[in-house]
């Protein structure tokens, strides 16, 4: 497994696979062939089908900056390989002299056609969840201590600027008003949400809280602000959310709530490496499912849970999600994808309360999880794939 680093990525949003993988394929491209007289860059699949509503034309020019740049949206092509595909070509003239296809895997990562996965070392010598469990029981260590031996301690300073900038974003999404870009005429709500508190009947203040604080992040992101991807963009409210409000909640210190990010960390590298956290790959489970997954795990690691109940934790978080289809609405990150992040959050608060009373009897391990939300994944229809044109994004008029 890679790096913490590559899980969680500081970005401009509104897409991991859509924006960030896109500029990162372009800066690739012109590192190599910077200077041809002309460039066309055509997007295929997902990235074509949602690629305007997502912002990848403007952030792929933004990434050309001044040069002669065409991005063409090829709907027709079938992507073989991967759903995100793109094709980066230089001319000269009008000879083509450069020609590069890449693959935006999501979460902010590509792979370029022909190498490896190479973005990074394996840092991590376990692969599965159960693996690292094993070695964290044998070594008498936490999820997050694990993190760290692998890592090194240096990580605990990369989460603390992670954490910062997740605070950040709710704080801005909190006090922004105004309607999200994209025509699709979306009211921001974090705000209100929040300063509607008091007149919540007591039963709903915490879900009130956590759907404001992902609210607050998933604004932010629909209008192209900065987010730490987790594990992606679309998804990036969830874990804040959940942390923000153990923080505030139970005074839980900025160091505990960096440990806690570790262990999320962990939660989803395991996805990320064994199944996707792509919606274009394997729809919104992937993304939110994985999402609410580590969140519950870090608010277990919070409660200083077992190694197994943290597990549990995490593996009933995403296991109710199975099958979540990926559907936005215009192609924006905004319908379902904002009050999907404030479910997320509310489910993971309830997964790992589930998981101090029902971990001694569960069935189900995370690894298998995973493993079945990678095989629904692929055998859902592309319809529900991050495309635009199947569910909410078809029948919402
Ligand atoms: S529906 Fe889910 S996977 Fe699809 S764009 Fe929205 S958050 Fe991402």
């Amino acid at each position: 497994m890679k790096s913490l680093r590559q899980l969680y990525k500081i970005g401009v949003g509104p897409s991991s696979s859509h924006t960030m993988g896109p500029v990162k394929a372009a800066e690739r491209f012109l590192s190599e062939h910077g200077c041809c007289d002309s460039y066309v860059v055509t997007l295929m699949g997902s990235l074509a089908m949602t690629g305007k509503g997502h912002g990848t034309d403007v952030a792929v020019k933004r990434a050309f900056g001044h040069r002669p740049v065409k991005v063409v949206f090829d709907k027709q092509t079938k992507c073989v390989v991967h759903p995100n595909t793109m094709e980066l070509a230089g001319y000269n003239g009008k000879t083509e002299v450069a020609r590069m296809q890449v693959f935006s895997i999501g979460g902010g990562d590509i792979l370029v056609a022909g190498e490896s996965y190479a973005e990074g070392e394996d840092v991590y010598p376990q692969g599965s969840f159960e693996e690292i469990k094993l070695f964290c029981r044998a070594n008498n260590l936490r999820y997050c201590q694990y993190a760290l031996q692998c890592e090194g301690e240096e990580l605990l300073e990369y989460m603390r600027q992670i954490w910062r900038v997740m605070q950040q974003c709710v704080k801005d999404g909190l006090v922004a008003e105004g309607v999200l870009p994209g025509g699709l005429n979306v009211q921001r709500r974090a705000k209100k949400l929040l300063s509607e508190l008091n007149d919540a009947s007591r039963h709903t203040t915490r879900d009130r809280i956590l759907a404001a604080y992902a609210f607050a992040t998933g604004e932010q992101n629909a209008s192209g602000g900065t987010v730490v991807t987790a594990p992606t963009c679309g998804s990036s409210g969830v874990v804040p959310a959940v942390l923000m409000y153990a923080k505030q909640q139970q005074a839980f210190s900025d160091e505990e709530i960096c440990r806690a990010l570790l262990t999320a960390g962990i939660v989803g590298n395991v996805v990320k490496t064994n199944a996707s956290v792509s919606g274009a790959e394997c729809g919104c489970q992937a993304e939110i499912g994985t999402a609410t997954a580590m969140a519950a795990a870090a608010l277990a690691e919070l409660y200083g849970m077992t190694l197994d109940e943290i597990e549990y934790s995490a593996e009933v978080a995403l296991e109710h999600q199975l099958g979540l289809t990926c559907d936005p609405v215009g192609g924006l990150v905004q319908i379902p994808c904002i009050e999907r992040n404030a479910v997320g959050a509310m489910r993971a608060v309830n997964a790992a309360s589930l998981a101090t009373f029902l971990a001694d009897s569960r069935k189900i391990s995370f690894d298998t999880v995973v493993k079945a939300m990678y095989e629904t994944g692929r055998d859902i229809s592309d319809k529900y794939r991050e495309t635009a044109v199947g569910g909410l994004a078809k029948v919402y008029k």
